[in-house]
């Protein structure tokens, strides 16, 4: 890693599909870029990444390791490190490290990504990502034709009406309390939606499959999938400095942070990348962001560059 006295041009928070996106689109300008990366991408819980042409079934874990990989030919240093503190200046940001490094950078690009908010259920992070799973398109095709079962929150109708285009036996377990619509009632039957109206709380299985639930009225109910839709939310703690807040996404889903359309935030010099700007984007989603974000960037350093190089210009001439 470069001294600390050294300016980066571009310090990117978060090493997964948009910070290593946007690292290449930026070490390929021949910028120096400094990546820090905490190791906890959001699929890290999934055998397998889904919906990314070539790399359909790739490990998330060995997909980024083979991006890190590619990387190295680059301009740019990696450092497996947590980001925890920021602050700017009229030079850029000055960023401190949990392994007590402070790095410098001209420009700043958040891609921290987002966490999931799961729900208490006993059991479930052996399970998670895999035989639960919140996301058809990421993993509805391994668990197609199962006895899919759907846990109560806020997406369960939505989810229970999409999963049955996966399979044709899904349960959807409805907290005895909730009031269903008679228009999604309808739906849920025309689909073939089973309803049991029992709140699971805990999973059964072994080696990471799934068997059962369990419920709290005491039952067990043979499972081979369940989906739940976890809330998701930002960690801006390390940015909590520069003014950077989360705001609500409009779908519902959880927290983002908004940018304008080429990823810029309002706080000057700050771009955010992948997921932590729009909570919908699946891997190939948030490594497209990534590279348009290091584009803009890049684009936003020749300008700067620009202006500056055009005053010493007209300093010469009037000098000579
Ligand atoms: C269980 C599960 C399975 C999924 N499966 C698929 C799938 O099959 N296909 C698909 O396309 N999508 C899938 N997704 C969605 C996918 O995870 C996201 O689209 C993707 O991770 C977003 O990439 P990102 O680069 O924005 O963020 P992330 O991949 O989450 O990467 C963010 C990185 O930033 C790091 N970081 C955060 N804060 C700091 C800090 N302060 N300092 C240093 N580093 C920091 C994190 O540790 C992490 O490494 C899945 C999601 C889940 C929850």
């Amino acid at each position: 890693m470069k001294k600390t006295t050294e300016t980066y041009d571009v310090i990117i928070i978060g090493g997964g599909a948009a910070g290593l996106s946007a690292a290449q689109a930026l070490g390929r300008a021949r910028r120096s870029v400094l990546v820090v990366d905490a190791g906890e991408p959001r699929n890290a819980p999934a055998h397998a990444m889904h919906n990314y042409l070539s790399r359909d079934g790739a490990n998330p874990l060995e997909f980024l390791a083979a991006g890190r990989a590619e990387l190295a030919i680059y301009p740019v240093d990696i450092v497996a490190d947590n980001v925890v503190d920021s602050s700017r200046s009229e030079e850029g940001f000055l960023l401190s490290l949990a392994g007590n490094t402070q790095v410098r950078g001209r420009r700043l690009i958040l891609a921290g990504g987002l966490k999931d908010k799961l729900p208490v259920i006993e059991g479930l992070a052996e399970y998670w990502g895999n035989d639960v799973l919140h996301c058809p398109y990421c993993h509805g095709w391994e668990v197609r034709d199962r006895h899919i079962g759907i846990f109560d929150d806020d997406f369960s109708v939505h989810k229970a009406l999409m999963f049955a285009q996966w399979s044709p036996q899904i349960t959807f377990f409805k907290s005895p309390g909730r009031e269903l619509a008679a228009a999604e009632l309808e739906q849920l039957e025309a689909r073939g939606v089973r309803i049991i109206e029992e709140d699971i709380t805990a999973l059964l299985g072994a080696g990471g499959s799934l068997r059962a639930v369990r419920t709290a009225q005491g039952n067990e109910h043979a499972l081979g999938a369940l989906v739940i839709s976890p809330r998701v939310e930002t960690d801006l703690a390390a940015v909590a400095g520069l003014g950077i807040v989360a705001l609500e996404h409009p779908t519902g889903m959880g927290q983002y942070v908004e940018v304008d359309a080429m990823g810029q935030s309002k706080v000057p010099g700050l771009w955010v990348a992948g997921s932590l700007a729009d909570p919908r984007q699946q891997v190939v989603m948030a490594a497209a962001s990534g590279l348009g974000v290091g584009a803009a960037v890049n684009a936003d350093l020749i300008r700067e560059e620009t202006e500056a190089a055009v005053v010493a210009l007209r300093l010469r001439k009037a000098t000579v």
